[in-house]
């Protein structure tokens, strides 16, 4: 079966063959009727929205030697060989290979050579965001001064890449973005002309991997066209591009949501073994987490395909927008990091793991450790206060505990030390608790317990109690520090609904 290269073969080739951007054609069009011809355009949108081909019509318009109501004739000499790439007076430009100052001087003195065989002279420069400050310079002190008959396109993604200087002098269009059902429409007339025989559910596959690129979807559907004997079904769609079931996916989300680290494996063990793509599993599982979310915002706005409602509508999963946002955040990385890796398969498991780790928002999460610390701080101060009332005052006991240690410190300097470093309190009328703040000390301490106690009876003349105990209210409060966190943690955890 001959290959069919559905993307050279459906290309539009003019104006009122290009999808949804007739506010741009219609615009351009009205200008080539009138001879309103700018020196500079800026074409941007997103990807696979039909630039680059607008630009190519739009050159071939203006150097058409027969122009038929302000569209290209597509026969004429000079509309083939722009069709061809072939033109020496329309010029392709990519601006990914050609950014430095040395292609702006070259393409600046090119500027200056005359046309050869048409009207303009045509400057199309794709990705133009690519192209450096310095030879965008250049490339203004052409666009300062631009000989006659001159035309630059500059065609981007990224508009906000292009400096200023430039975008003030280029007539600016801005592509919208294609809806899956334009790409629809369009992919269902090719099938027919193509006599491809497809599955509605098949054709919805192809749209919503096009991501709206009708380039992209094209390529996806010529990567099919060979199976042209058989009517194409999903099935077909799915082991092609090797795209993993919803219900997998779904398994997957609520894993991640539950933090079922087991499970999460036990999947991604499971698609790579069945030979699934790893790359394309990953955006699956993105994208649907997006409608997800989308959907559970206002399932109108969101663009979904009859069987993905049913599913969307019988879910009972609801994530937060914090954790929505983790997550898909985390898997965007990793398809970034896939590209760049053989092992597409460790770095999804590496950041599989990373979306399971307890989430918190920043700012509420340090709301709350404000909190927690002026509450360990107002704890310690009236914990101190408490003490300092019943110690100090009792002057008394007071004066006898510094003249004990005094005694002790004869035979235990030591000791004496620990017990300079404890505090003494009576916390009833025949009890008296020394309280230290380390383990050496209290040890110490207790050692001596019986001689203490003594000598605490003797002097203060009383038939007390003596209770030594290990204590540090700093340390005990930071030692609860962890526990208050990991309570933070739970309270923000019990904030995603789990699947019921
Ligand atoms: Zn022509």
């Amino acid at each position: 079966m001959a290959y069919i290269n559905l993307t050279k073969k459906f290309r539009p080739k003019k104006f009122s063959e290009i999808i949804n951007q007739d506010h741009i054609c219609q615009a351009l069009m009205n200008s080539i009727a009138k001879e309103h011809i700018s020196y500079a355009y800026l074409f941007s949108g997103n990807r696979g929205c039909g630039k680059t081909t607008m630009a190519r019509v739009f050159a071939k318009t203006l150097n058409c030697k027969n122009r038929i109501i302000n569209e290209p004739c597509n026969i004429c000499e000079n509309c083939i060989d722009i069709e061809k790439s072939h033109s020496l007076d329309v010029l392709e430009i990519d601006g990914a290979s050609n950014n430095g100052v040395d292609e702006m001087r070259n393409l600046k003195n090119n500027v200056m050579l005359s046309n050869i065989n048409s009207k303009y002279k045509i400057y199309i420069i794709d990705e133009a965001q690519q192209i450096t400050s310095y030879a965008f310079n250049v490339l203004l002190k052409t666009l300062e001064e631009p000989p006659k008959c001159v035309v630059f396109i500059l065609v981007t993604t990224e508009q906000y890449k292009i400096p200023i200087t430039i975008l003030s002098r280029c007539q600016r269009y801005r592509f919208k973005s294609i809806s899956n059902s334009s790409i629809k429409d369009f992919l269902e007339k090719i099938t027919k002309k193509e006599h491809l025989e497809i599955t509605d559910e098949a054709l919805n596959i192809i749209v919503s991997l096009s991501n709206g690129s009708i380039r992209d979807s094209l390529i996806l559907l010529e990567q099919i066209s060979n199976m042209k004997d058989i009517k194409i079904t999903s099935e077909h769609i799915k082991e092609l591009i090797g795209i993993v079931p919803n219900n997998i996916i779904l398994v997957m989300i609520k894993s991640l949501l539950q933090k079922d680290i087991k499970m999460i494996f036990k999947i991604v063990n499971k698609i790579y073994k069945l030979g699934y793509n790893i790359i394309q599993f990953t955006k699956d599982l993105r994208d649907f987490l997006r409608k997800i979310m989308i959907y559970s915002i206002n399932p109108r706005i969101i663009e979904i395909f009859p069987e993905e409602q049913e599913i969307l509508k019988n879910l009972k999963i609801k994530i937060s927008i914090n954790t929505y946002i983790h997550i898909n955040t985390i898997l965007s990385k990793a398809i970034n990091n896939m590209y760049q890796y053989d092992k597409p398969i460790v770095i999804l498991e590496i950041y599989l793991l990373k979306a399971t780790e307890t989430y918190y928002n920043a700012k509420e999460f340090i709301n709350k450790l404000d909190e927690l610390i002026e509450k360990i701080q107002t704890s310690d101060n009236e914990y101190n206060n408490q003490f300092a009332q019943k110690h100090f005052d009792d002057t008394k006991l007071k004066h006898e505990w510094k003249m004990i240690i005094n005694e002790l410190g004869n035979k235990h300097p030591l000791i004496a030390m620990s017990l300079k470093n404890a505090l003494i309190k009576i916390t009833s009328d025949n009890f008296i608790q020394l309280t230290v703040f380390n383990q050496f000390d209290y040890d110490n301490i207790v050692d001596l317990k019986e001689e203490i106690h003594y000598l605490l009876k003797k002097k203060v003349n009383l038939n007390i109690e003596l209770n030594i105990i290990k204590s540090d209210i700093t340390n005990n409060y930071l030692k609860e520090i962890p526990k208050h966190i990991e309570e933070i943690a739970t309270d923000f955890n019990s904030k995603i609904e789990l699947p019921k």
